[in-house]
């Protein structure tokens, strides 16, 4: 696989999320740009994202045309939103194949990040998106094949609540103060979803009433270091599936 800039061969570092999972980001030792996985700059801390953007590029000149997506050949337009600021460049490719960040872009837009949430935090200004601060999700590729399976197999039992948890991604956990996180997740199809609280809390709040791919909530009034669990329910087909159990404490 080449750079998306400067067409190099790019290599593939390890790098563990925020979440503890290990991932692939590859990287170009020609001008030290970073093509990343959807979605997966949201979840890497500052530090990791520091750490990346440390490389030394062999080379500082190379062309100023728009990148294009080594997977589909497709020009990555700049992502313009409320999530990136204009002073970052963050390029996504349009059918979903990734990120692409120029040498530095990333760790600005990650300190860029943690700077609105801080902001939000301090002046206890709730976050009423959390697309304000994430860079968008589209569609999960990684879990279409198994979709088709998911349909037919709607049903009860174990094997159902296994197969939910797989056309999720993982939720996304930001704390916007010690008593507000916003909950973020998306599914492969649009649909609507709920989540149902079964410690720290008892009662389920509905997150898109409406089949959606892209799922927020925010919930207010939590207590603070308090471990919460909770299902994700989703309607699929009219019926309703639950997720296994998360987890996530308030600061
Ligand atoms: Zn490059
Ligand atoms: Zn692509």
């Amino acid at each position: 696989m080449d750079c998306p800039q400067c067409h190099q061969p790019l290599s593939a570092i390890e790098i563990e999320t925020s979440d503890g999972q290990i991932h692939s980001v590859a990287e170009c030792l020609n001008c030290g740009g970073h093509l990343l996985e959807p979605y997966l700059a949201n979840f890497l801390t500052i530090e990791t994202a520091r750490n990346i953007d440390s490389i030394i590029p062999k080379s500082h000149t190379f062309p100023a045309t728009t990148p294009i997506c080594p997977k589909c050949g497709q020009t990555m337009p700049g992502i313009k939103d409320d999530s990136v600021p204009q002073t970052v460049t963050v390029y996504n490719c349009p059918n979903n194949h990734g990120d692409f960040f120029s040498k530095n872009q990333l760790l600005l837009f990650k300190q860029a990040q943690q700077s609105k949430i801080y902001y939000h935090k301090l002046w206890g200004i709730p976050l009423r998106s959390a697309f304000a601060v994430l860079i968008p999700i589209l569609v999960i590729f990684s879990f279409a094949t198994l979709l088709p399976s998911i349909i037919r197999q709607v049903g009860t039992s174990q094997e159902t609540r296994t197969k939910a948890s797989e056309i999720l991604t993982s939720p996304l956990i930001t704390p916007i103060s010690s008593t507000q996180v916003l909950i973020s997740f998306s599914t492969q199809r649009p649909a609507k979803t709920s989540i149902r609280f079964i410690e720290g809390l008892t009662q389920t709040y509905p997150v898109s009433t409406t089949p959606e791919t892209n799922h927020l909530l925010s919930v207010e009034g939590l207590l603070p270091g308090t471990l919460y669990k909770y299902l994700i329910v989703l309607e699929i087909g009219g019926k309703p599936v639950a997720t296994s159990e998360y987890t996530f404490s308030t600061p």
